[in-house]
């Protein structure tokens, strides 16, 4: 095929352009990466913390579903929150992972009690449980209180029972939590720092 002068400065333009093009990010391969984005256009977001360890990393949960009465809603993706102080927006793998630990089969989504000698758990309420929990630490703390030392010192000590907290607080809960145990008079008061 004979090529005029005219016609190879018409072609080497357009490949030149056409390479300028990519080089901007109009490839399809690019194109293509924007599907993540159209994936969340239609989700809601609910900001939480990682409740793997005390690092405390902020994640953010996007769900389908307009959160209106007897709608289903499902978290479909989980990522990290780029405006948390802590982490910045990255996670671990560990964290990384959280949306098959919030859909996995075993995941447990109800208390478990087991009765005193008993070999089998059942699920019970959230109100049932702490009912339970708050009527055991009071019986509990009436029986074993001791307001004063052998000395006659003011102690207000509860030794009977320990306190440990959920690794995924954050200063603010901690904080609370920290009061209130303090306040019933227990001493043994720990924080998970790992799951
Ligand atoms: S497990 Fe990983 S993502 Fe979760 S709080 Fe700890 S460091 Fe952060």
């Amino acid at each position: 095929m004979q090529v005029t002068r005219r016609q190879f400065v018409k072609y080497t333009a357009g490949g030149i352009g056409a390479t300028s093009l990519v080089a901007l990010g109009f490839s399809p391969k690019k194109a293509l990466a924007e599907v993540r984005q159209f994936k969340l256009a239609h989700t809601s977001e609910t900001r939480n913390t990682c409740p793997y360890c005390a690092v405390d990393c902020g994640i953010i949960m996007y769900n389908l579903g307009d959160r209106s009465k007897n709608a289903r809603t499902e978290i479909i993706h989980i990522e990290g929150d780029p405006d948390h102080p802590v982490n910045r927006g990255t996670l671990c793998p560990k964290g990384a992972g959280l949306i098959d630990f919030i859909h996995s089969p075993t995941r447990l989504t109800h208390p478990q009690y087991r009765a005193p000698g008993g070999t089998e758990w059942q699920s019970i309420t959230w109100d049932e449980a702490l009912d339970k929990i708050a009527r055991l630490m009071k019986a509990d703390r009436d029986a074993n209180f001791v307001a004063r030392n052998a000395d006659g010192l003011t102690v207000n000590r509860w030794l009977t029972t320990g306190m440990l907290a959920a690794s995924a607080s954050s200063n603010e809960v901690g904080y609370v939590t920290h009061k209130v145990i303090r306040s019933l008079g227990i001493l043994s008061f720990d924080n998970q720092a790992r799951v």
